[in-house]
């Protein structure tokens, strides 16, 4: 049984994101979106919204299940419910340092847990989930850009 994890923080979850997931779960036996605090970024949406919007962007994968993990180490996690794997998503060469010194922390930290990295889809190539927040700011149309629950939550946080 292959299992994955996808960590991110998902403030809030984009179609981007959306498009790892269904293609990691077609990869997979089994496919964990971790949501966590991100100790560097200051959240815009709660831990419990974040998790809805992504239950909700998610609920027709059978494969795919939502969890929050709160204080542990990503490899710790991903051992934890058995996973070998960590994805992640690779946008434009903006993505490339970060996650590159992620992935061989992650190594050292534990040899046995791999980093996959799918490419962005090319319509996805610069959503963001801090673009489509400032584009909701200005009163903007983000419905292209997010599910559904997602446009409807900026609405109301950002709408006058
Ligand atoms: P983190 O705070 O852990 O970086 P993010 O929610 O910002 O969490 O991103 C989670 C993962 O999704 C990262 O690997 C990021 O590169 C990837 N990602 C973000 N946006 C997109 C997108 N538009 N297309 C593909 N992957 C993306």
């Amino acid at each position: 049984m292959r299992i994955a994890i996808y960590p991110g923080s998902f403030d809030p979850i984009t179609n981007g994101h959306v498009d790892i997931m269904r293609r990691g779960s077609k990869l997979f036996d089994k496919l964990y979106i971790v949501l966590s605090k991100n100790v560097s970024k200051k959240g815009t949406f709660t831990l419990e919204e974040r998790t809805q919007f992504v239950r909700c962007a998610v609920a027709d994968l059978d494969n795919v299940e939502v969890i929050v993990a709160e204080k542990e180490l990503t490899v710790d996690f991903a051992k934890s419910v058995g996973a070998t794997v960590i994805l992640r998503g690779l946008r434009a060469a903006t993505d490339f340092e970060y996650e590159f010194s992620m992935a061989m922390m992650n190594a050292k930290l534990d040899p046995e847990i791999e980093t996959v990295f799918l490419t962005a889809d090319n319509g996805h190539m610069y959503l963001s989930s801090s673009m489509v927040k400032e584009v909701a700011k200005f009163s903007g149309d983000v419905s292209s850009f997010v599910p559904g629950c997602v446009a409807d939550a900026l609405k109301a946080k950002f709408g006058d």
